[in-house]
């Protein structure tokens, strides 16, 4: 364990970049006899309750850096500064060997550049963003070159404020059911159309994710749409009024079952 840098030291400054990581940092260092909350943290920061999981998520990378020492108080996670490591931890914790298995095509999976004939430099990239519950598991990762890398932390950094509805549903194996959990973890409000075509193709890319949507019908579920118009067209927007449990086997099977029964008899 390496000693504390202070929070405006140039050291500090070079090793935690996000705004919000510094503003964390500096209460934890101001505190650093105590547990605090994360509650107790935003508010010394002056943020409103909003912010918390934003915050959440800021904590985890100042655990790269520092450790953080978290106890438990009733059902509240305390935080305490305790010391900053010898060598900061990989953000993503991904072995040398998954690493080389993932890079062994040598070419960006979006754009098809490699670094050979195009001097791209490749980066291993999480299909399901890890903010998003996706896991280091080889099936979520993906070589990506710097270009498209940065063009998706930037597309789905938009997102962000809806980072703990999306992780409720983007890891489930199935399209319907991811797209119905995005749906429930909204609570009956309207989702936007291009939030749910991230979700539905998190897994495997779906040619027609509004079919899969209009297919939970089948299932019983109600789902009403509201086309808003946004600029020049309209946008559908969906909402799950009602919903069913999933079935016990596969959902595929189910709806295409449930279709055969409806088809009137010739
Ligand atoms: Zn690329």
């Amino acid at each position: 364990m390496s000693e504390l840098p202070t929070p405006d030291s140039t050291e500090f400054n070079n090793l935690v970049r996000g705004k919000s990581e510094r503003g964390i940092y500096r209460v934890l260092y101001e505190h650093r006899g105590q547990a605090l909350t994360m509650a107790e943290i935003r508010q010394t920061m002056g943020l409103e309750a909003g912010e918390q999981e934003h915050l959440n998520r800021r904590m985890r990378e100042l655990y790269r850096v520092f450790i953080v020492e978290r106890t438990r108080r009733g059902t509240e996670t305390l935080y305490q500064l305790v010391g900053k490591r010898d060598h900061v931890l990989n953000t993503d914790g991904i072995s040398m060997k998954v690493r080389a298995l993932i890079l062994k095509d040598q070419r960006c999976a979006q754009c098809g550049r490699t670094p050979m004939e195009d001097h791209v430099k490749l980066h291993v990239d999480h299909k399901i963003p890890q903010e998003w519950g996706g896991t280091n598991d080889p099936d979520n990762l993906q070589p990506l070159c710097s270009d498209c890398n940065e063009g998706k932390r930037n597309f789905y950094a938009t997102y962000d404020e809806y980072a703990d509805k999306i992780k409720e549903a983007a890891n489930y194996d199935e399209p319907h059911r991811r797209i119905g959990e995005l749906l429930k973890a909204f609570k009956g409000e309207f989702v936007r159309p291009d939030l749910i075509e991230i979700v539905a193709n998190s897994k495997q890319y779906q040619d027609d994710w509004q079919k899969r949507l209009r297919e939970l019908r089948t299932l019983g579920w109600v789902i009403d749409v509201d086309k808003r118009k946004e600029g020049k067209r309209f946008v559908a927007y969906y909402a799950a009024k009602h919903f069913e449990p999933w079935p016990n086997g596969s959902i595929r099977s189910e709806i295409t079952r449930l279709e055969v029964l409806r088809k009137p008899k010739k």
